[in-house]
């Protein structure tokens, strides 16, 4: 039985994991210079810089059956956030789980009781829920606008914590993004760790690329085009060489998927822009910084080299930046109004520019319902099957479920 899958994210690396334990010959044809697809690390000058900022929630239920969260060593977060209006500044040790902690002057004047109460029993109901992914959530979907609404909270807590933070995990300060993500983020947050390898969110596909035989993904090997006979599809194309296969997974991302294999696909997307210095005088330890003024650059900020001592050299700190718009600024302009913004909330700190990577397709978009609309593994083609976040939802969790159910498909199909 040889399976050919196209793309070694992780839905694609994944998939090829698990067919590998049943005993499947794998190839993984992977278009760029490494497996990882959007969760890849570079290192410069002792620095690490993952091609993006993304974080891992411990508690995610798929990713947890393949990874092994030890070896990985995991460099957890402080809970809460900073949130920054300008100079004015409020801590926020842990509004999840300890709701007395809504500490200082910005939160606290408007955060009101019912507030703190409304937080507590969105944390509480949303623990109680058996999903392993957003997707699987049940009940009427909304934007998360309206479902923050619905449960009361006031614009004020709305605009100074829920859009930067929420802003900063959707990449969508409207907060449009489907309300299933909401409560499924925060049953993550609340249940478990946000953190970071210690090595670079890149850690985790190389983690699964591991566990594929030698030589199985090869990259450098961008798939042109998949073959058929008749209506089946027989293998793959690769630089004008023919592969065959009992089947072929295509675990790209939505709009390739769409070129390749002709995948129902969603349209759309959110990105982002991460800007990196070398700092000093940043004062916001493991927490994560929020900007709560609307109209400034950056939207969260976080000296991820207090989370993670080893993204940084010793002695020296490493601030990671994003921004959600502006893709079209030079990077000196990016540069430059990051350090606007970091500088007015710590007028001591000190930026050097390091690096900047603009990601426009970061994820695909989530609207209210898309989760239901999404196309299945199982395609009406024989002998192609699909995998990918876009199946399922924009998260590493999602990518690996959709990777998992991928593999289900062909064993089920080829009875592996
Ligand atoms: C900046 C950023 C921040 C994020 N933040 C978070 C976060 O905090 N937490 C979280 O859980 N998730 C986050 N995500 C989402 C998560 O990273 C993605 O959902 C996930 O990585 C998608 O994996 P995938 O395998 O579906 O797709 P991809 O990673 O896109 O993998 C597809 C692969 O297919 C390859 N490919 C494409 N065309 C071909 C071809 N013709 N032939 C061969 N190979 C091909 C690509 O090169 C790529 O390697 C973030 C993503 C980004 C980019």
């Amino acid at each position: 039985m040889r399976i050919i899958v196209v793309g070694a994210g992780l839905a694609g690396l994944t998939c090829a994991k698990v067919l590998a334990e049943r005993g499947a010959e794998v190839v993984v044809f992977e278009a760029s210079d490494g497996a990882g697809g959007r969760v890849r690390t570079d290192e410069r000058d002792g620095f690490l810089l993952d091609r993006g900022f993304q974080v891992y929630f411990t508690a995610y239920p798929v990713s947890r059956r393949h990874l092994d969260h030890a070896a990985l060593n995991l460099m957890a977060f402080d809970p809460g956030a900073i949130v920054r209006r300008g100079r004015e500044e409020s801590v926020l040790s842990d509004p999840l789980r300890d709701p007395k902690a809504l500490a200082s002057s910005l939160l606290s004047d408007a955060a009101t009781f019912s507030d703190k109460l409304r937080t507590l029993t969105l944390a509480a109901g949303s623990v109680t829920e058996g999903a392993v992914a957003a997707g699987d959530l049940d009940g009427e979907d909304s934007s998360s606008l309206d479902y923050l609404r619905g449960y009361g909270f006031s614009e004020r807590v709305i605009d100074d914590f829920y859009r930067p933070f929420y802003g900063g995990i959707f990449l969508d300060r409207s907060l449009s993004t489907s309300a299933r993500v909401l409560r499924f983020t925060f049953k993550m947050l609340a249940t478990g760790k946000t953190a970071v390898p210690a090595r670079g969110i890149g850690e985790i596909p190389k983690q699964l690329a591991a566990r594929l035989p030698v030589g199985a993904v090869r990259i450098n090997s961008p798939v042109r085009s998949l073959l058929r006979d008749g209506d089946r599809v027989v293998g793959v194309e690769v630089a004008r060489e023919e592969h065959e296969a009992d089947a072929v997974v295509v675990a790209t991302d939505a709009p390739i998927a769409r070129r390749l294999a002709g995948a129902a696909a969603p349209e759309g997307s959110v990105g982002q822009i991460c800007v990196y210095y070398a700092a000093d005088g940043v004062r916001s330890g493991k927490k994560i910084v929020l900007n709560a003024e609307d109209g400034g650059f950056v939207n969260n900020a976080v000296e991820i080299s207090a989370v993670a001592p080893s993204y940084a050299p010793r002695g020296q700190h490493l601030l990671s930046v994003v921004a959600l718009g502006g893709f079209e600024l030079p990077d000196a302009e990016i540069y430059r109004r990051g350090i606007a913004d970091v500088t007015r909330w710590y007028p001591q700190a000190d930026l050097a520019p390091l690096a900047v990577y603009r990601v426009p397709y970061a994820q695909f978009s989530q609207p209210p319902g898309i989760h239901e609309r999404l196309p299945e593994n199982r395609t009406g083609t024989p002998g192609l099957v699909l995998a990918g976040e876009y199946t399922e939802d924009s998260s590493i969790n999602g990518s690996m479920l959709s990777g998992e159910k991928a593999a289900g498909e062909v064993t089920r199909a080829w009875k592996i």
